[in-house]
């Protein structure tokens, strides 16, 4: 594989279309056995996780079901700090088994908005499953079950994940080449 340009900038291989593979069947078999006769609610963060979703819901042929949300985020108050409203949380999780699907953690500053509301409406359990997370980027811990790799912290592309927009239909994962 060699190197793409997303819009103006330079992409390098990381991630290969088969290594995400292989994850996406180690969380799989991970998840058909810790949530087998529990029907889990898969929801889903859009718009980077439609492709992981998709894929790994293939791999759950467990008794499941799968929504899809957009979270917007916005600066609150002091108190409040940053402020997370889902859209299209539709379904009732109470003393549901409810698993998160994300494409990357990286601050974390998202989920730590978005889970206490969660939460609030007592689900059965509550895990969180991430293809990618970027431990070195770490502003707020978010304990991530299920997780595909580590990685460092630079910027990646591809499987889901734009670059303004660009780049989420990549079967690979790409990340920004240094020094351009
Ligand atoms: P956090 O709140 O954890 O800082 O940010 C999480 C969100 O930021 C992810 O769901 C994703 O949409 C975006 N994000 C973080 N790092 C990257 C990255 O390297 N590439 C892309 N395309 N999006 C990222």
């Amino acid at each position: 594989m060699s190197t793409i340009k997303v819009k103006d900038k330079v992409f390098e291989p990381y991630l290969t279309a088969a290594e995400i593979d292989k994850a996406i069947h180690r969380l799989g078999a991970s998840l058909c056995e810790d949530y087998q006769d529990k029907r889990p609610l898969f929801i889903a963060i859009l718009n980077g996780s439609f492709m992981f979703a998709a894929d790994l819901f293939k791999n759950l042929p467990i008794e499941a079901e799968i929504s899809f949300i957009k979270l917007a985020s916005y600066k609150g108050t002091k108190s409040t700090g940053q402020v997370v409203t889902a859209i299209g949380l539709d379904i009732d999780i109470h003393n549901r088994h409810v698993v998160i699907i994300e494409d990357i953690v990286d601050t974390g500053k998202t989920l730590n908005a978005f889970l206490p509301q969660l939460r609030h409406q007592h689900p059965a359990s509550l895990e969180l499953v991430a293809l990618l997370n970027k431990p070195e980027a770490t502003e707020y811990t978010i304990p991530i079950k299920y997780l595909g790799f580590s990685i460092p912290d630079k910027f990646v592309v591809g499987y889901g994940l734009d670059y303004d927009g660009l780049g989420r239909n990549l079967a690979d994962i790409y990340r920004l080449k240094e020094e351009q």
